[in-house]
């Protein structure tokens, strides 16, 4: 049976990025070796970081006074990495979620961190709208897909003080202005790689500025006066990224997987607010493109076990949603095909025909 892939992290990729993959598994490069085991340092791998590198600046329109580098440690090293490197008296965050949370607890042992806003006391059902970032702030930091929740930011933040945004979950699915941003940070494992690979897109000009020691790995400058080879690099997650990169590329960039993410994400809430037994969490103007949360009504609650179980023999995988909403969570991300939407959208109205 055909599997829908819904998983929120790590998730779905383009199959042909997954058969490249396994071929250079085989044999890299036609070289007779793996791409398990071959260096870092090998002639035919430079090439490969140098074109992802690449690929991220003509993709995302990134300027020439940024620098893009690949990371191990996952997003949440992120969270001590930016107050270590940008932190020096205050920092202001935007607490719209349990990952903007995290960032947040970091930085609080680098400095003062204000709380601009949050929507904790609503369990993040909405993204923060009146606030005042204080002008004296080192940076602002920002969580533009709340993963968890279903909330995403889809405008580029206008701030008086540096942006940083925790991209993880929404990183090339839309178009962004990079000029609006000091830095974007993320895993790759929700819309770009497997789990392994952080990217950090950074302006060149806010480093250097703090007045604390940096341990030499912790620092940014580290990563890019070495081109990401400071140490050993994630190598088979960077070598799937490119691929995933080449893929969006041929497939007509962000803007088209902007236009499909809309056309999926509005197939998926039509059927939600048209239907008599679902109802979405998040409010409706933030809801997010790339994690759709929805739950059954109060008088159907007793049947979202006996849905997951008959999602489940539809061939939908990772619908359940997170353990802080409740109900189900559908991820579509860039690589979840149309088609897949449709499944679960059928397979909604079908359980509804029969139990409504
Ligand atoms: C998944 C996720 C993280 C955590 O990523 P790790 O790579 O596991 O540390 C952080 N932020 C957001 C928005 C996420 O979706």
């Amino acid at each position: 049976m055909k599997k829908h892939n819904f998983n929120a992290g790590p998730s779905i990729l383009p199959q042909e990025v997954i058969k490249k993959t396994a071929e250079a598994v085989l044999d890299f490069d036609g070289d007779g070796l793996s791409i398990l085991e071959i260096s870092h340092r090998a002639k035919n791998f430079q090439p490969v970081v140098d074109e992802a590198v690449a690929l991220f600046k003509e993709l995302l329109n990134i300027p020439d006074n940024y620098s893009v580098i690949f990371l191990g440690g996952g997003a949440s090293l992120q969270f001590c990495m930016v107050p270590f490197n940008f932190l020096e008296t205050k920092a202001a965050y935007l607490n719209t979620g349990v990952w903007a949370k995290k960032a947040m607890k970091e930085a609080k042992g680098f400095g003062d961190v204000v709380e601009v806003a949050s929507s904790a006391d609503a369990n993040y059902t909405f993204i923060p709208k009146d606030y005042t970032i204080p002008a004296d702030a080192d940076y602002f930091h920002i969580t533009t897909n709340n993963t968890i929740y279903g909330t995403e930011l889809l405008e580029d933040l206008e701030s008086p003080v540096p942006l940083i945004a925790d991209m993880s979950s929404d990183i090339f699915s839309r178009p962004i202005d990079v000029t609006k941003y000091g830095m974007i940070y993320g895993g790759a494992q929700k819309n770009l790689a497997p789990a392994g690979v952080t990217f950090i897109i950074v302006r060149n000009d806010l480093l250097g500025k703090v007045s604390r020691y940096i341990p030499t790995m912790l620092n940014y400058q580290t990563h890019i006066d070495n081109g990401s080879m400071f140490n050993t690099p994630p190598v088979l997650p960077i070598f799937t990224a490119l691929q995933t990169l080449r893929w969006i590329k041929a497939n007509g960039g962000v803007a088209e997987m902007e236009k499909r993410n809309i056309a999926k994400a509005e197939l998926l809430y039509n059927a939600i607010d048209n239907s008599k037994m679902f109802v979405g969490t998040a409010n409706k103007e933030d809801r997010s493109r790339m994690n759709i949360c929805f739950v059954m009504k109060d008088e159907y609650k007793h049947l979202e076990a006996d849905f997951m179980k008959f999602a489940t023999e539809k061939g939908m995988v990772g619908i359940k949603g997170h353990r802080s909403v409740g109900g189900f969570r559908a991820s579509t991300y860039n690589a979840l095909p149309i088609e897949s939407v449709q499944a679960l959208v059928d397979c909604m109205a079908e359980f509804e025909k029969q139990n409504a």
